[in-house]
């Protein structure tokens, strides 16, 4: 445990504090006893900060009863394979403290519409994420999920197929499953890739089958399980010759790699705030087509049978309005940072490849990811390494995670020895370097050899 990170947290907190006391004064300004509490936290601040330059003092745990700080980002080097795209950058963690209020950006709000707020600018950031992923109409939704669902709840009826991969994460499952649509899963093969030529086979089996085409195809540019890079442009291409509407979920590459939606093919975009644009769960982006924005992004009919009332300016896929406060804000102040990581991919790569090459310098590691990698989430087989010593280590599986967390490494599977995954996304080079020693460091420890 880090003592100045803990300090760092009780200083922000302080002032947190001392920011509420403007919360409750009246506007025109502290009365004595106020006054006093001010000068009283003030100096509550001075003391703490002295002690956090000192590295001296008690560390505080909680944010607040039951709830613990949260610190593995600044203490360790967090290799979770969800978790590395969504880590907020500093513009974002000030933007939080700034707009955590309830419905936040909701202060001028003067259509009634989410995407039409113009101060802060959600209007502008909604052109500009059509942009960002190339393609026509943008709305932010409550993760990519939402995503999937909006678009499923417009195309979806009853009994109608849709094709996924046989990667497919379960939240484009249960989009179909609340839509009443049926799966057809379409096979990656031993590779482990999605191809143009799988989804056309496994069109045709459908309409052999049911004499019908399905009815929406949705494929992931890069799946959770491998971080393998799939042929999206492939099935772009087939979904055009077949007129399919398809989806291409990019909730491991939006904001993370460039991703132009019109390039591949696709008529909807999918991203994950929270997964790939450095912003707070739940969010994320669904970007379409002018083709299609009329009808996943259509407009209110219903009206009530007594007052008459109805709402034509609301969207009912988007519920009405989707983020409307910390979520959306955080993910406009990531933005600027978003759009220039996504220029630097390939050093991203390189980190994930430099990492796979040390490790797999241990005998009888293996990636299970295709490699070289060309993401930085991998799948790792330890089996005929790790989990050898596993095997009769008293601690079990969990010999790993301890010799990991001694070296202030967190993020593996706890007591995960066989096939695990791992993402170096964000980490600097200085990191990634580290983090391959560190593992070489236990193999050696441990008498595994490495070539
Ligand atoms: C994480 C993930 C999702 C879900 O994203 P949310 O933004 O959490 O809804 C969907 N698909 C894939 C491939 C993912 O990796």
């Amino acid at each position: 445990m880090d003592l100045r990170v803990r300090k760092l947290y009780e200083a922000l907190f302080a002032l947190e504090d001392l920011r509420e006391l403007y919360r409750h004064a009246l506007p025109t300004g502290f009365n004595e006893q106020e006054e006093a509490e001010f000068a009283d936290n003030i100096a509550r601040v001075e003391a703490i900060t002295k002690e956090l330059k000192a590295g001296k003092g008690n560390p505080i745990k909680l944010v607040a009863a039951e709830l613990e700080l949260r610190t593995r980002e600044e203490e360790f080097i967090n290799i979770n394979p969800i978790q590395a795209g969504g880590r907020l950058t500093p513009e974002a963690r000030k933007a939080l403290i700034a707009y955590g209020d309830g419905y936040s950006v909701c202060d001028q709000c003067l259509t009634g519409r989410l995407d039409k707020i113009r101060k802060p600018p959600v209007d502008a950031f909604h052109a500009e994420l059509a942009e960002f992923v190339g393609m026509d109409e943008a709305r932010v939704v409550p993760g990519a999920r939402r995503g999937f669902q909006a678009v499923t709840s417009s195309l979806v009826e009853k009994g109608d197929v849709v094709i996924v991969s046989d990667l497919a994460h379960y939240t484009e499952f249960l989009a179909v499953e609340v839509a009443g649509g049926v799966i057809k899963e379409a096979p990656s093969g031993p590779n482990y890739i999605i191809t143009g030529d799988a989804i056309a086979e496994t069109i045709e089996q459908v309409k052999a089958e049911t004499g019908k085409l399905p009815k929406l195809i949705m494929i992931e540019l890069v799946d959770y399980s491998y971080g393998n890079v799939h042929d999206v442009a492939g099935v772009g291409k087939v979904a055009k010759e077949y007129h399919i509407p398809f989806l291409c979920n990019g909730a491991y590459a939006v904001g993370m790699m460039p991703v132009n939606g019109k390039e591949i093919g696709a008529d909807f975009v999918v991203g994950s705030g929270h997964k790939g644009m450095a912003a707070v769960a739940p969010s994320g982006v669904l970007a379409t087509t002018e083709e299609w924005a009329p009808t996943v992004f259509r407009s209110s009919h219903i009206a009530g049978d007594v007052t008459g009332r109805s709402f034509e300016n609301k969207e009912p896929e988007m519920l009405g309005c989707t983020l409307m406060g910390g979520t959306v804000v955080s993910m406009m102040a990531s933005f600027p940072a978003v759009k220039e990581r996504v220029q630097h991919w390939d050093d991203e790569v390189d980190k994930s490849n430099y990492f796979m090459r040390e490790f797999l310098r241990i005998d009888g590691n293996k990636s299970v990811s295709e490699y070289p990698r060309k993401h930085t989430l991998s799948k790792v087989d330890t089996r005929e390494s790790f989990d050898l010593i596993a095997k009769t280590h008293k601690r079990k599986g969990y010999f790993l995670s301890d010799e990991l967390k001694k070296k202030k490494i967190v993020g593996e599977f706890a007591g995960s020895t066989r096939v695990w995954k791992l993402n170096t996304y964000g980490l600097s080079w200085e990191r990634v370097k580290y983090l391959s020693e560190a593992f070489l460091a236990i193999a050696e420890k441990y008498g595994l050899a490495v070539t």
